[in-house]
């Protein structure tokens, strides 16, 4: 008896994302200057996060800038033991959902704050970090 020849193969498969982000290069800019922006539809006003080109609820794409400040307040958080493959070998890292003025939610890290000091409604700030590669990214802090 012969083996049936296999129908699968094995490769190892490399998926590389190029994400479009020239309309909203902007949020990255701003950042990097220190300063926490989104987009606001300017046919609707909806004002969205993570900044969208295309307004989720109209889907108007004419938009504007608006600052949301710094400051938060924490609305939930997780400490994440399980990491994804891309974080395996990281310690144990807290995400949260921090709420700012106007009622726009963002989800970030949350450094230097311990679980049991993770209570809701406390006060937190989003600072600007720059990854080893030097790509910027956003942290919340506490205030
Ligand atoms: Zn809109």
């Amino acid at each position: 008896m012969s083996e049936e020849p296999s129908l699968h193969s094995r490769r190892t498969l490399t998926l590389r994302f190029d994400l479009p982000i020239s309309k909203v290069r902007e949020f990255w800019d701003s950042l990097r200057g220190g300063k926490f922006v989104t987009t606001k539809c300017a046919r609707c006003g909806t004002v969205s996060f993570p900044p969208q080109a295309d307004c989720p609820k109209c889907m108007g794409s004419e938009f504007g800038w608006v600052e949301l400040g710094r400051e938060a307040t924490l609305v939930t958080c997780t400490q994440v033991r399980t990491m994804p493959p891309s974080f395996a070998g990281s310690d144990p890292y807290m995400i949260a959902i921090g709420e700012f003025s106007g009622g726009v939610k963002v989800l970030a890290w949350l450094e230097g704050v311990k679980r049991e000091e993770a209570i809701p409604g406390i006060k937190l700030r989003v600072e600007a970090r720059t990854s080893k590669e030097g790509n910027p990214f956003y942290v919340f802090v506490r205030a």
